[in-house]
């Protein structure tokens, strides 16, 4: 920087594009004042100015700043025909800090600055209104006093309140001119007695300090906060500039007035002036609420000229912009200003409503519509929220494990969610330790579900995700207890049937019933998904397990499924029993009896999915997790074994009591109720029930393993078990035989969960073959399908070359793939270290919601790269929680793969996020 170096703008000569220079609100008022709108005139130091000063040890104004404000000064003097520091004509000012973005915690305004004795005598010269002039110059001395002197707002309230007493004033408007006079004479003396020094009133030496103060304030513990709590680097947001405006004011009169306008809607998006107004008034008195403003409609009445101008204003500003505008007007004397504007901040609706409609109506194309809306806020569109207006506290938080809203009563096992929610058709909300595949049942039933432990990944996340149903997870703050049907939360507690409300959005737990508001799925967003559609090169897919989630998928958009966790399908309330049996089974016949009843329910399972999609594809991932997650648990059949042991003695003592009934003197009727009671105390059935739980034990002990995640799971299963895949392939490969003879158009794709080595794929390609070739006799016709392997381990990988000779498709379980990369466990870590990681910057995001690019992303990208070279068409795409992120959307766009699966109601942000993966690199 030299001497030379231009350190202030004028509003009719700043770059109205240049916001890193200007600040934001600099930038618009210089492109405001360059369209011709009408903006009172003024000018901006630019960030540059601040970090040059910042830079200084001492703290000085770089050389030639004040000079050039000097020179604007002048310039400003010459536009109004007023004087800084004219008495008999002064001009007064606005000082405002402006960041590139916008940061609560920046610097507050400064209003009136100019004003002292003398300029204050001319004010009220030039207006013929005292009480005007004084009001001004007590809020002028108590702002500037407060944030360019940092005099506490305490001293000024004291004496505020001691005049007001004194006038018997119940509010600011009574206060008469004499009042105001005598408060700004206190708030004088206030200021010197805090700062050791007269307030000053030379108005160039009030604007240099306010100058510093606003520069001063981007290094405010508030503003640092606010920076490091989102991340904003120096590069996004470099200092603030500072924005000097000749003052205006609307409350100068019935002719006056100011107001705050959306150029349209924000919560519908209706294409309407939307906002509201106060005559006579200064923007503090809107904020402050002390009168109440009236919507803009009412302005066509009481200022038909100002209305129409207003509506003028409102057109020019969306056809520079572009863009929805949140703008602030003031009318001082019938002539309209406009003060400030930048882009209207909406909820999804309007988002979704106004990108359709300025597309339609040509100001934006469809680019641009797609472009401007987040993803993720679409989920507001599809999932019940919490009415925004309940001020009701949250006695819990956990994670945002499955978004939406609902409210229920508390029940603490699945067995009596499913009782009281599908036998008698209450609310219920689930609330457990954890969740288990056995509880599946129990999910069906609930409006939502909650788990004091468990992460992002953990099961109840993804099952509820995939229902749409909301869930918190791993809300550590609970204690549940199962057994008093209870659950203490510090120190509360709620019981089974008290009413609970859970947000899955944002992991709060409240007690009572918090009303909701309903989604809405609208023709717009449906317009705006096809144009999704239309640009963006990853197809989107969905997990779905059941007909059921295929449908929903369908509705939102998949086309195709991605990912179909057949362990769901055996978790069904028919199912469990016979998987029970099968793996309980002492001998091969009883296996096979197991399996060959599952057999047709699985194949009714597949032939329902294949339907349902026809004819995009349903990639069916075998069985992947460890056989024993679908046995009781161990502890519940101690304790179970430990009761029934007890009876047994009773039931023996009972039959000798039955023995000795003869030599008891007992009436006929009591021994006829104690037989009836006897014949159901069957020592017999409760010796058998014994040793069904101690074979039930016995297994549980058998397959209980230290590591299950790293263990007997996945293919490892299918190789040591080999009749449950063989089982699994031969339903799939007869429903696919089913829906060709019936003339189905389907896609079957068959996966193998947890390959680390080729050989494991041809083992169970070897199933494959075999039961094709049986099938395809059977039936007399061909049938079609892929084979291909999920990536999940590292190993995989690394040897994804090898993998690619024996799959036709690659499908990323980054869940998995994230744990092996990280060490990290899917289960707990996000809710024991990795709050702590993420808020100390030791790890920026969640890696098991936003996709490690770094790590976990390079060996996807090996993976692709090496598996494509060893068979150029093969097919790649993710099915992970990351597959319905958007910037792990965006990365796996440019990583080159064909396709994105997520959970059904995850599929409309996915499509957005894909166009707009796609626009990123995308030539304009
Ligand atoms: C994965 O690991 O990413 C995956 C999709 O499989 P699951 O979550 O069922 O382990
Ligand atoms: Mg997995």
């Amino acid at each position: 920087m030299t001497e030379t170096t231009k350190w202030v703008f004028a509003f009719d000569e700043g770059d109205g594009k240049n916001k890193k220079l200007l600040g934001g609100k600099g930038a618009n008022l210089c492109e405001m004042t360059q369209i011709g709108l009408n903006v009172p005139p003024g000018f901006v130091i630019t960030t540059d100015a601040c970090l040059a000063y910042l830079d200084q040890p001492d703290h000085h104004l770089p050389t030639g700043v004040m000079d050039q404000v000097r020179d604007q000064m002048a310039a400003l003097e010459r536009k109004t025909g007023k004087g800084f520091g004219n008495p008999d004509n002064p001009l007064l000012v606005s000082v405002r800090s402006g960041s590139a973005m916008s940061m609560p915690g920046m610097m507050d305004t400064i209003l009136n600055l100019g004003l002292n004795e003398e300029t204050l005598q001319g004010e009220i010269k030039a207006t013929g209104d005292d009480r005007f002039g004084y009001d001004s110059y007590r809020r002028f001395i108590q702002l500037f006093g407060k944030v360019a002197l940092g005099v506490p707002d305490e001293a000024f309230d004291h004496e505020f309140n001691i005049v007001k007493e004194a006038a018997h004033a119940k509010q600011d408007v009574d206060l008469s001119a004499a009042d105001l006079k005598e408060m700004s004479e206190r708030f004088l003396r206030v200021v010197e007695e805090q700062t050791g020094k007269p307030f000053p009133s030379d108005p160039m030496v009030q604007l240099e300090i306010a100058v510093k103060a606003v520069f001063n304030s981007w290094m405010g513990r508030r503003a640092v906060d606010y920076r490091k709590q989102f991340h904003i680097t120096p590069e996004m947001a470099n200092g603030t500039a500072v924005n000097i405006c000749t003052m205006v004011f609307g409350n100068r009169g019935n002719d006056s007035a100011t107001g705050v306008g959306f150029t349209r809607n924000p919560g519908t998006g209706e294409n309407k002036l939307y906002g509201e107004y106060l005559i006579n008034a200064q923007g503090e008195d809107v904020v402050a609420g002390i009168r109440t403003p009236k919507p803009l409609d009412r302005l066509t009445v009481e200022m038909p000229k100002m209305a129409e101008e207003l509506a003028e204003l409102r057109a020019k500003l969306e056809s520079h912009y572009r863009e929805v505008q949140d703008f602030e007007f003031t009318i001082e004397r019938g002539v309209l200003y406009c003060l400030q504007t930048r882009n209207g901040k909406m909820n999804a609706h309007g988002m979704v409503r106004t990108s359709v409609e300025m597309e339609q109506e040509g100001l934006i194309s469809k680019e641009q519509a797609l472009q401007r809306i987040d993803p993720v806020s679409l989920e507001q569109m599809l999932f019940p929220r919490l009415d925004p207006s309940s001020k009701v506290e949250a006695v819990a938080q956990g994670l945002p494990a499955s978004p939406g809203a609902a409210a229920g009563v508390a029940v603490f096992d699945a067995d009596r969610a499913h009782q009281l929610g599908h036998d008698l058709g209450q609310k219920v909300i689930l609330v457990r330790e954890e969740t288990k595949p056995e509880d599946i049942h129990g999910f069906f039933a609930s409006e939502g579900i909650l788990t004091a432990r468990g992460g992002k990944t953990s099961h109840a996340a993804v099952v509820a995700r995939g229902m749409g149903k909301p869930c918190v997870a791993g809300a550590e703050g609970i204690s549940v207890d199962v057994s008093r049907r209870e659950a203490i939360v510090g120190a509360t507690s709620f019981k089974e049937g008290d009413t609970i409300t859970i947000d899955g959005s944002s992991g709060r737990v409240y007690l009572g019933e918090i009303p909701t508001v309903e989604p809405d799925f609208t023709p717009e967003l449906s317009t705006l998904l096809q144009w999704a559609d239309e640009m963006a090169r990853l197809k989107v897919m969905a997990n779905a397990d059941t007909p059921e989630d295929a449908r929903n998928a369908r509705k939102y958009g998949a086309v195709g499924i991605g990912l179909a966790r057949t362990e769901r399908m055996f978790n069904a309330t028919d199912r469990l029993p016979l998987v029970i049996e099968m793996i309980v089974a002492e001998t091969p016949e009883q296996r096979d009896a197991a399996l060959e009843a599952l057999l047709p329910l699985q194949r009714q399972d597949f032939r329902e999915l294949f339907e349902v999609m026809a004819p995009n594809p349903v990639t069916i991932r075998l069985l992947d997790p460890p056989i024993h997650e679908f046995l009781p648990d161990e502890h519940q059949l101690e304790q179970d074994l430990a009761d029934l042991r007890a009876l047994a003695g009773a039931t023996r003592g009972m039959t000798a009591l039955a023995g000795s009934m003869g030599l008891l003197h007992t009436p006929e009727k009591a021994r006829d109720e104690f037989d009836a009671v006897r014949r159901v105390m069957d020592p017999m059935m409760v010796e058998e029930a014994i040793a069904k739980k101690e074979a039930m034990l016995r297994k549980v002990r058998a397959l209980h393993e230290t590591n299950p995640m790293l263990g007997h799971r996945g293919v490892r299963l299918g190789i040591s078990f080999p009749d449950i895949y063989k089982m699994q392939v031969r339903a799939i490969l007869e429903a696919a035989a089913e829906c060709a003879q019936a003339g189905i158009d389907i896609q079957p794709q068959i996966k193998v969960p947890q390959v680390c080595t080729v050989q494991e794929l041809k083992r169970v390609k070897a199933y494959v073959d075999e039961a094709h070739a049986e099938v395809q006799a059977k039936h007399g016709q061909p049938v079609k399908f892929k084979f291909g392997t999920m990536v999940e381990v590292v190993r995989a990988c690394m040897r994804a070359e090898s993998l690619a000779e024996e799959a036709e498709f690659f499908s990323f379980g980054t869940n998995d793939l994230t744990q092996a990369v990280f060490s990290f466990s899917r289960e707990d870590a996000e809710n024991k270290f990795l709050p702590l990681y993420n808020q100390s910057d030791v790890l920026h995001d969640n890696p098991f919601e936003v996709l490690d690019e770094k790590g976990v992303g390079k060996l996807m990208q090996l993976a692709v790269d090496w598996g494509r070279a060893a068979r150029k068409d093969l097919h790649v795409g993710i099915c992970g929680e990351h597959g319905g992120h958007p910037a792990s959307i965006a990365f796996c766009d440019q990583a080159g793969l064909d396709y994105v699966s997520c959970s059904g109601p995850r599929v409309p942000v996915a499509r957005l996020a894909a166009a707009q993966a796609a626009l990123k690199h995308r030539p304009q």
